[in-house]
């Protein structure tokens, strides 16, 4: 298909991925919603709850988009801490910002255009960095990973939630049939763009599975890399500290 974006050149990539999230920006949370049956939320509390977050830390939600995730943070760390949402779309981020201005979530919260390959800030910055519904996205996931890693404290954590691969065959069966036929059919339903809906599905299906993004975050340096499956491995969250 035209989506078949293995094959295109890096810049041709990063363009698709814009063209997506700015089209999809205005209806995310609701597609979000709609798409997962409201489970995204469980599997962003666990997140939060895996993150060992405390009052006063300094934390990166990365292609944080609407910022869900940024807002949860934001009332733990506390006046004393700092989030800072960071996303390469200048729609999702800015949707993101009035989202949370508007729910009364400022004071501790930074905005920040960036890309996860070229992270724009020093060595050794947060005590915590999550990416979630993200990484698939990146052209280079290395070298995402690699300045992730940088930025990171020793000790600090890195949380990556992502679509994995389940090893259940009724359920990758249940799946496949969904994301080819009923996401696109809600995506064009409620955003009028189903081609946007198909890029997801090609990109959750060709996502590394468990084991590879694993090896992947152990590669750029993390250690005590370990994943949790929810969802029978439809998602995945992976975790690995900077030592
Ligand atoms: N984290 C949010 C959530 O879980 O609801 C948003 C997830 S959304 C599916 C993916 C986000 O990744 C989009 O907002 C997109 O702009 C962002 N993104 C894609 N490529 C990126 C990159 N290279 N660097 C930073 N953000 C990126």
């Amino acid at each position: 298909t035209h989506f078949g974006y293995k094959d295109v050149p890096t810049e041709e990539k990063q363009a698709m991925v814009a063209d997506v999230f700015h089209s999809v920006a205005a209806k995310y949370d609701v597609m979000n919603d709609l798409m997962s049956f409201g489970v995204h939320r469980l599997w962003k509390r666990f997140t939060i709850d895996m993150s060992g977050v405390r009052p006063g830390n300094k934390v990166l939600d990365l292609a944080g988009g609407t910022g869900d995730l940024t807002k949860k943070f934001s009332k733990i760390v506390g006046p004393s801490g700092k989030v800072v949402l960071a996303d390469i779309n200048s729609s999702m981020l800015e949707v993101g910002r009035e989202r949370l201005t508007n729910e009364g979530y400022v004071g501790n919260i930074e905005y920040v255009q960036a890309n996860a390959q070229y992270l724009p800030f020093e060595d050794n910055t947060f005590d915590i960095i999550t990416i979630a519904f993200g990484l698939r996205n990146v052209t280079d996931k290395d070298e995402a990973l690699r300045s992730m890693f940088r930025v990171l404290k020793p000790g600090g954590r890195l949380l990556v939630l992502e679509f994995s691969q389940t090893k259940n065959p009724l359920l990758k069966k249940a799946y496949d049939l969904y994301s080819f036929t009923a996401l696109p059919f809600m995506g064009k339903l409620v955003t009028n763009d189903s081609e946007s809906y198909k890029y997801l599905a090609e990109s959750i299906r060709m996502h590394p599975d468990q084991e590879t993004l694993k090896g992947m975050m152990q590669d750029a340096g993390f250690n005590r890399v370990t994943y949790h499956n929810m969802t029978g491995g439809m998602v995945a969250l992976h975790r690995g500290i900077k030592v």
